[in-house]
């Protein structure tokens, strides 16, 4: 648990330096929501390293600090209802539902033994505004819609115009975009238009797969 604690610090120090961890409530999601719980077994000795790790089905938990950078980007609120596509391990899932409080989280997740993953490492947690659906996520989740804020988070080759279309005015939604290599892209709904905020090259993630992501 000591050894736990000390990684944790480190963890946290390498991104700070890296100026990848700058706000306070995204150190106290990321302090708070235990990574290890949301790693295989056998790579829990590794839950704090700064790297993806592989959960299954050839997907893997993201990378602390794309997890903690898209988080900062995303700039939540107590009370937000948020749409996640790729729930994978559910680790994002969970630092997302801490900052949000009493709001909520609809996750979705096209691979049905992650999402039961996800399902059981958010239940050992006692977490509860967070709802995880087994689907293809590129249509969005319009029985809930409209949403504050909406976080894909595997690469996609354009977002799909459903996504757009479920944020609310003045919502955010982030996505990593491009096929081989992506960059993380903060769009904003803004008197009706979508409005670029943010776009930084150099990522890599899994790829988005699905009926409207298969466009273009
Ligand atoms: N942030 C997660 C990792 C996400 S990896 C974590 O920290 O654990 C990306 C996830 O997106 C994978 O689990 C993949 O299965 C899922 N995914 C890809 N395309 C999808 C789609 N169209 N709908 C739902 N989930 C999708």
């Amino acid at each position: 648990m000591k050894k736990n604690k000390q990684q944790l610090d480190d963890l946290i120090n390498i991104m700070k330096k890296a100026g990848f961890l700058n706000d306070n409530k995204v150190e106290a999601a990321i302090r708070k929501i235990p990574r290890e719980e949301f790693v295989p077994t056998s790579l829990k000795e590794r839950a704090y390293e700064d790297t993806p790790l592989s959960i299954m089905k050839d997907q893997t938990i993201s990378q602390p600090s794309v997890v903690s950078r898209m988080t900062e980007w995303l700039d939540i609120k107590e009370g937000q209802k948020i749409l996640e596509i790729g729930t994978g391990s559910g680790w994002q899932t969970a630092i997302l539902s801490y900052l949000v409080g009493h709001g909520m989280i609809y996750s979705i997740e096209r691979h049905s033994e992650l999402a039961e993953f996800a399902k059981k490492n958010l239940d050992k947690l006692g977490i509860k505004n967070v709802k995880v659906i087994l689907g293809d996520g590129s249509s969005g989740f319009s029985e809930e819609s409209p949403f504050d804020r909406i976080i894909v988070t595997a690469g996609c080759k354009k977002i799909p115009d459903a996504l757009l279309e479920q944020l609310s005015e003045d919502a955010l939604l982030i996505a990593p975009v491009g096929k081989f290599q992506q960059s993380l892209v903060l769009l904003k709904k803004k008197d009706h238009e979508i409005v670029e905020i943010k776009n930084q090259p150099g990522y890599v993630f899994v790829p988005f797969l699905g009926k409207s992501a298969e466009e273009k």
